[in-house]
């Protein structure tokens, strides 16, 4: 789209969209998707250098992503529009734009832009940088939009993970915050919050809930229970630590979408994040603890399909995706996340050996883990033994088992907290 053309759509907009009739949802009798698309949500979580704005369309659709400049003569801001095709519109969104006036956006609003296409705009308050992708299953579009400037760049001399993750020593040194200087190398020039200073802010995040119980073991443990459990013991054994400030993404047995869990952490500009799961396997002989990092693609079949259990789709529906991940965040946090995980793993496999005899570790892998898409921080996600496994789930029931991995987890935080490189964005 030339310049010229954006101005002339940007004129165009206000009116079209307080114009903008209702219109049933489009027939499309062709396509042979199981849902008609309709948009029937949009969510905005933010700060004031980050938002993420999520588009809920029930069923598949053709979508396109552009800006439009600011046009003072028209006193209209700089905008974000997505552009979906064959999609209805909820008569509520198209009255009711998303507030958001936090310095970087101003709202969210969709109308119907033509007969076919309704357009969701996003009004900035200044120009910001933004990646958009979408995720199946329920189908939403993801907005992540930045502040300009504030863009992080990775350490110069981060280390490749396998070499840097050395592991934790039997017993780790205390925190000690006034020494972490070397982690804040690339921060922006914005002086610390006083509150902030130097701790560390970890989002531990027990994955599924609520309706979704995650993996369900032999004897009916649910996966949604352990994990809970387990992240309440990490936070409880960071906390007693100064130099760290914890949060859960979630406290209780409730749900919450897997974008939201990242938003979370970076809403709330986490240093951390960890994701805690248990695995299953259709080998009900299958055992051990592995840590994941974020990847567009997976080593082997087992890893996809482990993904795409985690992520709610089917196999199939999760080769589809587009990960977009060559941006700047992505890029620079891959090494740390290696790292992270790398020493997470080694952690929890020597805590449960210590206490449980031999544990199988199957060591640092990488495949697409939904919850880790656009995260800006260092992040992982832990496989903490199999809930299909007779023996492991029997495990999983015992508390003292469930604290040893709490201890391995906790362990390689502390470690990661004081050898890990930071960006601390938006401070
Ligand atoms: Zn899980």
């Amino acid at each position: 789209m030339t310049l010229r053309f954006l101005y002339i759509l940007g004129a165009l907009l206000a009116l079209l969209l307080s114009a903008a009739p209702m219109a049933p949802p489009d027939a499309q009798a062709a396509a042979p998707a199981e849902i008609s698309p309709v948009l029937s949500g949009i969510h905005a979580w933010t700060n004031e250098i980050y938002t993420r704005v999520a588009i809920y369309t029930g069923g598949e659709v053709h979508w396109q992503a552009d800006t439009v400049l600011a046009d003072p003569a028209r006193k209209l801001p700089p905008r974000i529009f997505v552009d979906i095709r064959g999609a209805g519109i909820q008569s509520d969104i198209l009255h009711n734009p998303v507030g958001v006036n936090n310095g970087l956006l101003r709202q969210v609003r969709a109308g119907r832009y033509s007969k076919d296409t309704v357009r969701v705009v996003i009004d900035l308050e200044r120009s910001s940088t933004f990646r958009v992708f979408a995720l199946p299953d329920p189908y939403r579009i993801i907005i992540d939009i930045d502040g300009e400037g504030e863009i992080p760049a990775p350490r110069e001399e981060a280390a490749p993970a396998t070499e840097a993750a050395a592991p934790p020593a039997k017993e780790p040194p205390p925190a000690v915050p006034e020494e972490q200087g070397p982690f804040l190398s690339s921060a922006p020039s914005t002086p610390l919050p006083s509150l902030r200073q130097n701790r560390i802010r970890v989002m531990i995040d027990p994955g599924h809930g609520g309706k979704d119980p995650g993996a369900i073991g032999p004897t009916g443990l649910k996966e949604k229970d352990v994990v809970l459990e387990i992240g309440r013991m990490v936070r409880e054994r960071l906390s007693r630590h100064e130099a760290y400030e914890v949060r859960m993404t979630r406290e209780s047995d409730v749900f919450i979408p897997l974008e939201e869990r990242t938003a979370m952490a970076n809403r709330s500009r986490a240093d951390i994040f960890v994701s805690l799961h248990i695995n299953a396997s259709r080998n009900r002989k299958a055992k051990g603890i592995s840590t994941f990092v974020f990847s567009r693609g997976a080593s082997n079949q087992e890893d996809l399909e482990l993904a795409a259990r985690e992520n709610g789709v089917p196999v199939a529906r999760l080769k589809g995706v587009k990960f977009i991940i060559d941006d700047m965040f992505t890029g620079a946090r891959k090494n740390e996340s290696l790292r992270l995980a790398k020493t997470m793993n080694d952690a929890i496999c020597r805590s449960v050996t210590m206490g449980y005899g031999r544990q199988e570790n199957l060591g640092l892998k990488q495949a697409p883990f939904f919850v880790l898409v656009g995260a800006r921080m260092t992040s992982v996600l832990v496989e903490a033994s199999f809930i299909s496994n007779a023996q492991e789930e029997a495990r999983l029931r015992d508390e003292a088992y469930l604290a040893r991995i709490a201890d391995g987890v906790a362990e390689a935080v502390r470690y990661y907290g004081q050898n890990g490189s930071f960006t601390r964005h938006g401070l």
